[in-house]
């Protein structure tokens, strides 16, 4: 599967599932000062998660440019890149929990034929003010994920937020594969940098609205802000061993080689 193949078949699942295609932004975001860099295909949509309606209406898609230096450090392994793409899907006060986490398995399973015993996911497991995500684990299950393919994780690793800011936010479930490697140790899990599980994708629930004194209050429109990894899906859509290997890399390496 080619990256072009991999970005229309992404597209067309979800337009046939009601998303309308969101254009991309510039790598340069527009009226956002509080990054340098479009860091994440959900960025541009950031006024539409309150109230604003979008023009394309409650469900989007889109594939996007992104830049990010967070990860700098690990580029050179087989999956980090600065300049990647994120396929992005949105339901802006639509469906919730359930159908979102059931597209995107739907997707990674039927049409990346990823095999269902090689997926791992975490769940958000609550903290004194909000509870642990019961519908995420039982959509999981349903959906024919083992207890021992569920991982449970707190605020560090299943809350999306702006951290210390305003603004929506909520649980997150996040999706990995699992390669065939032996734990690293007896914590090891999706959480872990060892290489065994490598992030796909992340489902976030947007279901409540931080305060500047931090109060979280329930949103009127709970959205949902699924990212998946657009580089990553093409090395397992393909069986390669990393993105260099995928046709985004290979052209320009072989004209290198000449
Ligand atoms: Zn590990």
């Amino acid at each position: 599967m080619t990256a072009n193949e991999l970005r229309k078949l992404y597209v067309s699942y979800y337009k046939e599932r009601g998303h309308k295609l969101a254009a991309a932004t510039s790598l340069v975001p527009e009226n956002d000062a509080s990054v340098l860099y479009t860091t994440a295909g959900m960025q541009p949509l950031v006024p539409y998660l309150l109230e604003k309606e979008h023009p394309l209406g409650k469900r989007l898609v889109n594939v996007q440019r992104c830049v990010r230096t967070g990860d700098i450090e690990e580029v050179g392994d087989d999956y980090h890149l600065t300049v990647f793409e994120m396929l992005g899907n949105w339901s802006l006060g639509d469906y919730f929990k359930k159908e979102a986490i059931t597209m995107s398995f739907e997707f990674l399973t039927e049409k990346l034929n990823i095999p269902v015993s090689s997926l791992a996911v975490t769940v958000y497991k609550g903290n004194d003010k909000v509870p642990y995500d019961a519908e995420a684990t039982q959509t999981w299950l349903e959906l024919g994920l083992s207890k021992e393919q569920i991982f449970y994780y707190g605020d560090d690793e299943n809350w999306w937020g702006p951290a210390g800011e305003t603004g929506p936010c909520g649980p997150d479930s996040e999706m990995f594969y699992v390669n065939d490697l032996p734990d690293c140790s007896e914590e090891c899990g999706p959480a872990c940098s060892c290489g065994k599980y490598v992030e796909l994708g992340n489902n976030v629930f947007m279901a409540y609205n931080k305060d500047k004194d931090g109060n979280l209050t329930e949103l009127k429109q709970k959205n949902v802000d699924v990212g998946l990894g657009f580089e990553r899906l093409l090395i397992l859509a393909n069986n390669l061993q990393n993105v260099y290997e995928t046709d985004l890399f290979v052209p320009l390496i072989n004209k290198w080689k000449k």
